[in-house]
């Protein structure tokens, strides 16, 4: 759960929420994320995500970064270059033990999610200790990922360009010790998810 810090809402002027290391708080009013990891804060609209079918237990909002991005892949042993575009769900908190629980973000894209826009928060969210910043090395990584195989990694150079990023919240349900999400159904004990 969150708790009142002492920051106001660029939008509503409302006190926006937060945990000690949260690195984006939340205007519980008007539904703005503001990202204050980086050297200015930066703030969002956010989006939230419907589950196609509901379920019956208590419902609670994580945070995930949605990131568009551009991104070069060079190959410096032949000097060539591919484009491409991408996106990226990545959690805008942490999960213990991440190859266990595999990578929730990535099966996302292979869900239709259609989140749409928002205008208050009414039911609990989770706290977001993950900034932009942060979240966008996770394109990186899998793209590296992704070319080691192909190219070889000693001959791999990428450059990644963010495009559009912006918060999108998922409904989780919570049933006893465990939280599991409204997408993919996975399940998580509640130590995991930090
Ligand atoms: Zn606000």
């Amino acid at each position: 759960m969150v708790e009142n810090i002492k920051l106001k809402c660029d939008k509503c002027s409302g006190n926006l929420s937060g945990s000690n290391n949260s690195s984006v708080f939340f205007c519980l009013s008007c539904a703005r994320g503001c990202d204050i990891s980086g050297k200015a804060r930066v703030c969002y609209d956010m989006k939230f995500a419907i589950p196609e079918k509901k379920q019956d237990f208590p419902m609670e909002y994580f945070p995930f970064w949605h990131i568009k991005c551009d991104y070069i892949v060079e190959n410096t042993s032949d000097m060539t270059k591919l484009e491409g575009e991408a996106e990226f769900y990545v959690p805008a908190f942490f999960i213990k033990n991440i190859n266990y629980f595999g990578d929730i973000g990535l099966y996302y894209l292979q869900k239709d999610i259609k989140p749409e826009y928002g205008e208050k928060l009414d039911i609990p969210l989770f706290p977001a200790d993950r900034g932009l910043g942060d979240a966008l090395k996770y394109p990186y990584i899998y793209l590296m990922k992704e070319y080691s195989n192909k190219i070889g990694a000693e001959f791999l150079n990428i450059e990644v360009k963010n495009t559009g990023a912006g918060l999108i919240l998922i409904p989780f349900y919570k049933k006893d010790h465990s939280y599991f999400d409204s997408f993919l159904f996975w399940k998580y004990p509640s130590g995991a998810l930090i």
